[in-house]
Order: structure tokens, then C-alpha cells, then sequence
């Protein structure tokens, strides 16, 4: 494990995610270290000259499907898309919308605390199953939630 990746945070029990992680083989075992895996190889893919950081993420889909993403700068720094919805959106564009994501990585080449940003956690809400577990770097390591828990409250409006 590299640079402290190795401390997992205690997650408070989640009854959904809790039985998620005794039952589906999908969240089973190591399927967090394989998601992060899958994400930092996809940082190595990062367009970033501006900052140089380099982001990538993981979704893993009810059915198992994991798609990547990395973040992609653009030189008016505004147009710049995170690795999250990188992944998101190429995954619609793929396989279209109707499945949930169950399980979600984030990390970095840089070694340095990246959470999604408000962004990226308001455009995944519409897209996570309730129970979705989510993983990314923090100061003090691997930080490991129920989705709901690092973004209550979302804007919600019901599709027409
Ligand atoms: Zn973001």
C-alpha cells in the first residue's frame, strides 16, 4: 500500500451497505481496492498541464460493469471536467442511463486528499443507488462511505 492508503476510516454501520458487503459479490472482498486500482490507472490517463493533478475515478454499475474516467483540463480552466463525471458521462454514452451505481472510487497520481467535488457529488446523486459506497483519498487516507453520507440533502426534481 502506498503512503498511507492502507488506513481504511471505520465506517459507521450502514444497514444497506452493510448488507451489501455480506451479500452481493459484487461489493465483496477487495472490491474497493479493485475500484481505486482501476481509478488510479485511469489518473495516469489525466490531461492536467495546468495543475498537474491528476484525478481518476471508478463506477461500479449494479450489474458490474466499472467505467473510468479521468479529469481533463481545457486552458480556460472552467471547461475542465473531473474524473467523476468522465466516467459517469462516458458510461451513459456507452450503455445509456438505467442503471444504478453501486460502488465508487476516487483517487489520484498525487498522493494528496481529493473528495469529489460539490459538482461531481450533486450530478452522481441522480445516478447512485441509496446504498452506494464511496471511497476516496483523505488527509489521513482511504475514506470509506455510504454515498447519502458525504452528500445529504441533494437538489431533487422529479423527471417529467
Ligand atoms: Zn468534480
Amino acid at each position: 500500500m502506498r503512503n498511507g492508503q492502507d488506513k481504511v476510516y471505520p465506517t459507521r454501520p450502514h444497514p444497506l451497505t452493510s448488507r451489501h458487503m455480506q451479500d452481493s459479490p459484487l461489493l465483496a472482498g477487495n472490491i474497493v481496492e479493485k475500484l481505486q486500482s482501476a481509478a488510479r490507472k485511469a489518473a495516469e490517463n489525466a490531461y492536467a498541464p495546468y495543475s498537474r493533478f491528476r484525478v481518476g475515478a471508478a463506477l461500479l454499475f449494479e450489474d458490474g460493469f466499472i467505467a473510468t474516467g479521468c479529469n481533463v483540463e481545457n486552458m480556460s480552466y472552467g471547461l475542465t471536467i473531473c474524473a467523476e463525471r468522465t466516467a459517469l458521462f462516458s458510461a451513459i454514452a456507452q450503455r445509456g442511463s438505467g442503471r444504478k451505481i453501486v460502488a465508487i472510487a476516487v483517487t489520484n497520481v498525487n498522493n494528496s486528499p481529493s473528495p469529489p467535488c460539490g459538482a461531481c457529488r450533486q450530478v452522481l446523486s441522480e445516478f447512485v443507488a441509496p446504498d452506494a459506497l464511496i471511497s476516496f483519498l483523505g488527509a489521513d487516507g482511504l475514506v470509506q462511505r455510504p454515498f447519502a453520507e458525504i452528500f445529504p440533502f441533494a437538489f431533487h426534481l422529479e423527471p417529467q
